[in-house]
């Protein structure tokens, strides 16, 4: 016998994944969509700088509520939309009008101001919806909305993973990213695997299908696993029918986010503003959205008296 010691043992590889925490998504109804948010979540606003996460689960079989989200605004936040199962349309205030499918990924980044309508095909729909707060660099900037049918795909043992935003490895998203992250949804054979990671980062894991293995842990559909900075890399199990997740992760944001309804800002002023701007139809921030669905209506901000 020659060469090192192995140097990994399983026990080494619980110790580098020692600060996982699972925590359990809450369900609600949004659009006419059963969804279950796993971000925010108690004690948690940000992974990275994701700020929110939707996953939106299957809907009766027998009848199947279509997406409809009416024109709304946000801010201060980028929009990654991802689809398992069905097509939705979406139109934007810059006049966008985009279809997307499963694969594809649309990225919608609000800066000061932006409104969008979303509206499903009448079939089931399945997928995720995520934001990515931007920072203060960007987040007074103008609005963009990128589709992108391609995206990069790496092939690891056991795993494949196809990168929405971001690096992951060393393929990376042509996507816009105003912070050093990653998203991408992994397709996760029966056996181990090992994602790479940055050191920096902090991630979550969201099981898509089946039940994920993180480290020593097992995940359900429905919860997160956050996963502190410094882990060499991430390993993942799943049993013999195979699973799918996706990976969310980045640098510590550094900054503290005030989120409420669809904005995301910094302190409640700029929340207050933004929705009376919407509520005052000032076209010169939001811009109309050509849709056939109703216009919402912002609630008012729970701190704001309208005397
Ligand atoms: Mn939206």
């Amino acid at each position: 016998m020659s060469g090192p010691v192995e140097p990994r043992d399983a026990a080494c590889e619980d110790e580098a994944l020692a600060g996982v925490e699972l925590r359990e998504g809450r369900q609600a109804a949004v659009g006419g969509m059963r969804i279950a948010r796993v971000l925010p979540t108690k004690g948690r606003r940000t992974v990275g700088a994701w700020c929110f996460t939707d996953l939106i689960l299957p809907a009766d079989a027998l009848e199947p509520d279509p997406m409809e989200v009416g024109p709304h605004p946000h801010i201060g936040l980028a929009t990654v939309t991802w689809l398992l199962d069905g097509e939705a349309v979406h139109s934007d205030s810059l006049g966008s009008e985009q279809l997307i499918r499963p694969g594809q990924l649309n990225l919608m980044t609000a800066g000061r101001g932006i409104a969008h309508a979303e509206l499903g095909a009448p079939a089931p729909l399945r997928g995720v919806q995520m934001w990515i707060a931007q920072p203060e660099r960007t987040r007074h900037g103008d609005s963009a909305f990128e589709h992108h049918p391609d995206l990069p795909r790496i092939v690891l043992d056991n795993a494949e993973a196809d990168v929405l935003v971001g690096t992951l490895g060393d393929a990376t998203s042509p996507a816009r990213a105003d912070t050093p992250l990653v998203g991408a949804e992994i397709t996760l054979r029966p056996g181990a695997t090992r994602i790479p990671t940055v050191d920096s980062f902090e991630y979550a894991v969201v099981p898509l299908e089946g039940r994920i293995k993180v480290g020593a842990d097992i995940v359900e559909h429905g919860w997160v696993a956050l996963v502190p900075p410094g882990a060499a890399d991430l390993p993942l199990d799943v049993g013999a029918g195979g699973g799918r997740c996706m990976l969310l992760g980045g640098e510590p944001l550094g900054e503290q986010v005030v989120m409420w309804w669809n904005f995301v800002a910094r302190d409640r002023d700029e929340i207050t503003a933004a929705w009376r701007a919407w509520q005052d139809r000032d076209d010169d921030r939001f811009g109309p959205v050509r849709s056939q669905l109703d216009r919402m209506d912002a609630p008012a901000p729970p701190w704001h008296r309208s005397h």
